[in-house]
């Protein structure tokens, strides 16, 4: 059965499935327009999907390397050529723009071909004798059936770092995608499970379960050998210690409340330049978004000045209208908190140097105007917490040595930056802040998929993902002796 009628949206044990309880998608750009109606899976379909998946993933890890390979290109090879429906379908459900769209699906095919070319490498190695008469070698086998758990925000470049190498090496996947996206997860799901079979695989070895999160993931999460998991800090500490009462592995993606600092010696305009792109492109809501902009006082005002004129001129609106820089929050739900953060960031002292509300437009969607504070510390709740939304912060320091204490002092350590022309700021920079990526003269939003991506503190939790990295997780070492 294909999901050709609205709401048979699980795909589980190979074949879709409608679920129960109706779930209606509105387009966060007008509110009026239905972009799906999908159902919902329960605990008992995720227990199928997992039993499924374990049954079809002997033959997955007994393919040949080259097959494993081939269906990755093939999974690349989609993304690609189909690329606009996608877009289309990712932008009139999450209010992403169509350039934002289009980079990330090009990206997460990308990442499909990356990971078609790591699944070719032969994993371990032999040491040969380590004591005499006695050889050793290291080999890496599969995890087994692997539960990844995604947030909304990139809703294909995300579940794809984690699909595309849990297959490369060998294991079945229990993808739950948030629920506030399921119409891209469908359109994935679809084009991995057309690869899976024309290359002869069982689709049983990928399952996707559209729910809530705290019943269908959380039977994933209790199901599964280990879980890859990207979202915020409180659901993925619940995962963990589900996942550490099971004793299975567990990789945490989680917030970030990352800064970016200006030093005086950088050209303002440059600054707000890159500024602008990291605080407020998808609206804010990337998880490497700058949230804190830490100033040396010197080029403060100048800085300043430049954001808002440039924050003036973006074009905030309708996803799908081609002169659209930045759309709509994704739903009520996040447009109300960030509104509490706004109203709490006025309360505890802060300036609004740029927006700060609710923007109306022709069409009436979730647009909240790109916003800018001055005149705040460190210790404010803006700047303490993660507010995943058009909403930044500048605050003012004295020398670069202040700057670095700021930007260190926080719960978080995803990703930072520092714009500036001096090598020994830059170099000490890198050097002594406390985050997993670090940027000179980019934006903290941005980042590349060959190389490994994570963060420190309660931004990240477990291996790296990408890159060559990602093999750590997605396999288990085992170590062989052998008397000769
Ligand atoms: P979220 O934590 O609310 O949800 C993420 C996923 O977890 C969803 O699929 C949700 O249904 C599921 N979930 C919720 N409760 C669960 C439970 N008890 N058991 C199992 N699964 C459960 O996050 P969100 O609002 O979808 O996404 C936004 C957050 O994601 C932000 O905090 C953002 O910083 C973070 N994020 C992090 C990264 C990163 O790589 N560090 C990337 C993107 C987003």
């Amino acid at each position: 059965m294909s999901p050709a009628s609205d709401r048979i949206t699980n795909f589980i044990a190979g074949s879709w499935r409608p679920g129960r309880d109706r779930l209606d998608i509105f387009n966060p750009s007008d509110l009026d327009t239905l972009a799906g109606s999908y159902s919902l899976a329960g605990a008992d379909d995720v227990a199928e999907a997992v039993a499924a998946a374990r049954g079809a993933q002997p033959q997955w890890r007994a393919a040949t390397v080259e097959q494993r390979s081939l269906v990755l290109d093939a999974i690349s090879r989609a993304l690609f050529d189909r690329k606009d429906e996608l877009a289309l379908i990712a932008a009139t459900e999450g209010g992403k723009t169509i350039p934002d769209a289009l980079g990330e699906i090009t990206r997460a095919a990308h990442l499909a071909r990356f990971f078609a070319a790591e699944a070719l490498r032969a994993p371990g190695e032999t040491l040969g004798s380590v004591r005499p008469g006695v050889e050793v070698d290291v080999t890496r086998e599969p995890v087994g059936v692997i539960g990844l758990v995604t947030p909304w925000n990139f809703p294909v470049a995300t579940p794809m770092w984690k699909i595309a190498p849990a297959l490369a090496f060998g294991n079945a996947v229990i993808w739950k995608p948030s629920e506030k996206t399921p119409g891209i997860s469908i359109a994935v799901t679809r084009l991995i499970a057309e690869a899976l079979e024309a290359h002869g695989m069982p689709a049983a070895l990928f399952n996707l379960v559209i729910g809530a999160g705290p019943n269908v993931g959380a039977a994933v999460v209790d199901a599964v050998d280990a879980v890859s998991f990207t979202g915020s800090v409180n659901t993925g500490r619940r995962i963990a210690v589900r996942c550490a009462e099971r004793m299975i592995r567990v990789q945490l993606e989680l917030g970030g409340q990352n800064p970016l600092v200006v030093l005086g010696d950088a050209d303002p305009e440059r600054a707000a330049e890159i500024g602008v792109n990291s605080a407020y492109f998808h609206a804010g809501q990337r998880c490497t978004a700058t949230g804190r902009f830490i100033v040396e006082d010197s080029i403060h005002d100048a800085f300043v000045a430049a954001m808002t004129e440039r924050m003036a001129a973006l074009r905030v609106g309708h996803a799908l209208q081609p002169e659209t820089q930045i759309g709509p929050v994704i739903d009520e739900f996040q447009l109300t908190k960030n509104l509490q953060y706004i109203d709490t960031g006025l309360k505890e002292g802060a300036r609004l140097a740029s927006g700060g509300g609710r923007l109306d437009r022709p069409t009436r969607g979730w647009f909240l105007a790109p916003t800018l504070f001055t005149e705040t510390g460190n210790a404010m709740t803006i700047n303490r917490e993660e507010v995943f939304g058009p909403v930044a912060s500048v605050i003012r320091v004295k020398d670069y040595e202040e700057a670095l204490h700021v930007a260190n002092d926080t719960d978080y350590g995803l990703s930072s930056g520092i714009i500036t022309n001096s090598m020994k700021h830059a170099r000490h920079f890198q050097a002594n802040i406390q985050a997993g990526m670090t940027m000179l003269n980019l934006p903290t939003a941005g980042v590349d998929y060959h190389v490994p991506f994570g963060g420190r503190k309660m931004s990240s939790y477990g291996p790296r993902e990408q890159g060559r990295s990602a093999i750590e997780f997605y396999t288990i070492i085992k170590t062989a002796y052998r008397a000769l």
